[in-house]
């Protein structure tokens, strides 16, 4: 065996036969190509649901009025479980302000603790 003899990436057994190889075979290359899958697909599931728990506290928020805005606070939210780093995008209006989305809904920083909850219908 030459000291520089690769292992499999899914069974650590030493790889026979070509430099580039990575896994034994199909099988062991099939085994981390899944367990790589499935790690990506739990990550977006959890981040898809904070986004849909962050939209849907934005929505009840405005639900207590018919203006189609609402002022909370930044505690408020927080304490009913929004996660502020998670966003889907931001809208900048012209005088500068800085709207930050999940989805449809969103707020703005207005002074002290105090945000501003909307509801944007665009296209995307
Ligand atoms: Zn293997």
């Amino acid at each position: 065996m030459e000291p520089t003899a690769k292992t499999c990436l899914e069974c650590s057994k030493p790889l026979k036969g070509r430099v580039d190889k990575k896994f034994c075979d199909d099988f062991c290359r099939n085994v981390f190509n899944n367990k790589l899958n499935s790690d990506t697909n739990t990550y977006v599931r959890n981040v898809t649901n904070i986004l849909r728990r962050n939209r849907r506290l934005l929505e009840e928020a405005l639900q207590v009025t018919t203006e189609g805005m609402t002022k909370i606070t930044r505690t408020k939210l927080l304490e009913k479980g929004f996660q502020f780093k998670y966003m889907t995008h931001t809208y900048t209006n012209k005088k500068g302000n800085v709207y930050y989305f999940c989805f449809e809904f969103g707020y703005l920083q207005l002074d002290g603790d105090w945000l501003l909850v909307v509801k944007r219908n665009e296209e995307v």
